[in-house]
């Protein structure tokens, strides 16, 4: 999480355009990140704080019902974060291996994330756009029906790992059922795994597999809002707040604040990128 002194966030960005000058001009701000920082006011707002766009179409005291700045970093932060997901020759950012057991899985050495949702949720998309910065990494995708669905890991230099978890599906399999659950319960290198729901459709009846997984094993889990781009705002801010009820009133482990991201748009990356860095202990 963000240190106390930093919490300003989306306030301290937009207050003091002295920030963005004194940022786009740092050594520890990639270009990438800097030509983001160029952008308009309200385009980069939209990036980097999608929910806070909705956020002014709720009565003032509904707002509370939002839980938007439990995680709130300053551009510095989200910076420090592109940096970390930005490959170069000292950060070398790779696909490393599949698994199908978790005993064919690499090594526990560094922090691990793992991302878990529905088949056709996204979830590639958002990982490719995660690894934007590291454009050689290839994000493999097995959807042929038939073909054995595995854990795919990636690491990203010397500071983490992240592991694409296959879609599950109406029917998901016995055996996918299995391999999910061993890994969840066992790894214990485990910081953090990122539940994909798809913000046009809301939390379907299959999402309640994975929800029960990580309540059972008493993970931290986060639920991660994709495709915000194909909604209105009023419909993202519909769902928004009944995924929020149901994550206040139904889930012990599962984060108060949700992350909207858009593999198009790219809104919410450069934020779920800040988050991962935090929970990894690449802030600190
Ligand atoms: P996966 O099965 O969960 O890996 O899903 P994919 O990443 O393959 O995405 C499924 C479909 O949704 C594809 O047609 C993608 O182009 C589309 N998609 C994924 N992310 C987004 C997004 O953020 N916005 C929009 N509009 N479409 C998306």
């Amino acid at each position: 999480m963000a240190a106390p002194g930093l919490r300003l966030g989306a306030e301290r960005l937009f207050e003091m355009p002295a920030v963005l000058e004194r940022l786009s001009r740092s050594n520890s701000t990639s270009q990438a990140f800097a030509e983001v920082l160029r952008l308009p006011k309200q385009q980069l707002r939209k990036l980097l704080y999608p929910l806070q766009e909705v956020e002014r179409f709720l009565a003032p005291d509904r707002r509370q019902d939002l839980h938007l700045r439990i995680f709130d970093p300053s551009p510095e932060d989200i910076a420090r974060a592109d940096k970390v997901f930005t490959a170069t020759e000292g950060n070398r950012i790779d696909y490393v291996s599949s698994a199908v057991r978790i005993d064919h899985a690499p090594d526990l050495s560094r922090p691990e994330v793992c991302f878990i949702g529905r088949s056709n949720v996204g979830k590639s998309s958002l990982i490719k756009a995660l690894f934007s910065l590291a454009p050689e990494v290839e994000v493999r995708v097995s959807k042929k029906p038939g073909h054995t669905k595995k854990m795919n890991f990636f690491k990203v230099g010397k500071h983490f790992t992240v592991v694409d978890m296959p879609g599950y599906g109406y029917r998901a399999p016995e055996d996918f059922v299995d391999m999910v659950e061993t890994y969840l319960k066992e790894r214990r290198n485990l910081k953090r795994t990122f539940l994909l729901v798809d913000s046009v459709v809301g939390i379907q009846k299959t999402d309640n597999i994975a929800i029960e997984m990580c309540e059972e094993f008493a993970l931290p889990y986060v639920i991660v809002l994709t495709k915000i781009d194909k909604s209105s705002k009023g419909h993202l801010l519909k769902q928004v707040l009944q995924i929020q009820k149901f994550v206040n009133t139904k889930t012990q482990g599962c984060f108060p604040q949700l992350f909207p991201v858009s593999a198009v748009t790219f809104s919410g990356i450069h934020m779920l990128r800040c988050f991962i860095a935090s929970v990894t202990g690449n802030l600190d």
